[in-house]
């Protein structure tokens, strides 16, 4: 019988890998999208007609319950979230709205309508905060070190206690960063892949950098999606940390996006105070044994193939992807 999922979050970078990924696989996915003055379809517009649409906001649990209601879902995904880490200062009380409360909304919703259903929280490394372990595991502290972490790591435990209350199917995956082309433009990786690409096009001049000593575990969110759907088909719910054990600097990243267009990144980059975070997460390095081991789940995409990725991306968006191969080519 054909599998039906409900996912939040459907219109950002993991909730269209997911769509795709659970599309592939048969499922009738429903998605809740907001309502935006502007449609924002760009990351899925190509398998846009695939989906079920409904009406929702996490902030508004009786959409939810409608949401919950139309859907029947076997599977609940829920990827929304007020996800930008630099915004949870400006907007503290939005971000608990939406990324905190947003999460027992849902939890709600299912217990009301479908108990059955097993539901996914989208969990954040950034939740560690402080260094306090390294690699970081399921059973390490949390200290998280922004109104975003914060919110998240209610998510986390109301998540951790539905379960344990109600006895629902509730897990959580403890996400490490994963990028790809359909990150949003704001993020680091994004902002450095899309500038090497605009400077190596005379689009751009310079860029403004925060903290280039951070350390950050990054992977590929099309490997990280699989993660969550894996976690949901377990015989047990349970919590799984995610990620690739492998930590790089900001540096490094801005390194092989100038590299891969054959630019000297010290020639363009500035640092500037101003994107530097009120409280600093230093090092992110997580330990996904557990996830291997129970799960099966393989990591498919490494660092650099992932940075290479999302700059060629970048260079077609700008449509001058051919000449500058070719430049790249006639200077390396
Ligand atoms: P995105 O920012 O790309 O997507 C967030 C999604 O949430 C968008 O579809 C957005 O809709 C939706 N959304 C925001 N507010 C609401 C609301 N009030 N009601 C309904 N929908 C809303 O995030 P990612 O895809 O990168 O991440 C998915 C989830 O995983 C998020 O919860 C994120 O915090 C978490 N996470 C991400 C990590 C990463 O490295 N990517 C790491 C760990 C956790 P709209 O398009 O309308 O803005």
């Amino acid at each position: 019988m054909t599998k039906s999922a409900l996912i939040t979050g459907v219109t950002g970078q993991d909730g269209s890998y997911l769509a795709e990924f659970l599309l592939g696989k048969g499922y009738t996915v429903y998605g809740l999208r907001r309502r935006t003055s502007t449609p924002n379809f760009e990351n899925i517009e190509h398998v846009k007609d695939q989906i079920e649409w409904i009406d929702g906001d996490l902030t508004d649990l009786s959409s939810l319950i409608t949401a919950v209601q139309q859907a029947q879902p076997d599977e609940v995904y829920n990827l929304a979230a007020q996800s930008f880490v630099a915004t949870s200062w400006p907007q503290p009380i939005a971000t608990s709205q939406i990324t905190a409360v947003g999460v027992v909304n849902m939890l709600e919703a299912v217990r009301i309508v479908k108990p059955d259903a097993r539901f996914y929280q989208a969990s954040s490394s950034e939740m560690f905060g402080k260094v306090l372990e390294t690699p970081q595991t399921e059973t390490t502290p949390f200290w998280p070190r922004s109104p975003y972490g914060v919110a998240k790591t209610y998510g986390h435990w109301i998540t951790v206690n539905y379960r344990e209350s109600f006895d629902m199917f509730a897990c959580a995956g403890i996400l490490f960063n994963h990028e790809s082309p359909r990150r949003g433009m704001e993020f680091v990786t994004r902002k450095v892949t899309d500038a090497a690409a605009r400077i190596k096009l005379g689009l751009q001049s310079e860029l403004r950098m925060g903290n280039l000593d951070a350390k950050r575990d990054w992977g590929f969110a099309g490997d990280y999606v699989k993660a969550m759907w894996l976690m949901l088909q377990s015989d047990e719910p349970d919590d799984y940390v995610i990620s690739t054990g492998e930590t790089h600097t900001v540096e490094e990243l801005v390194d092989i996006a100038f590299q891969y267009v054959g630019l000297n990144w010290r020639d363009y980059v500035v640092t500037d105070s101003k994107f530097v975070r009120p409280a600093e997460v230093d090092l992110l390095l997580g330990d996904c044994t557990k996830a291997k081991e129970k799960l099966g789940w393989e990591l498919e995409v490494g660092f650099r193939e992932l940075v290479e990725m999302m700059v060629e991306s970048d260079l077609d968006h700008y449509g001058s992807h051919q000449k500058v191969r070719t430049i790249y080519r006639e200077t390396s």
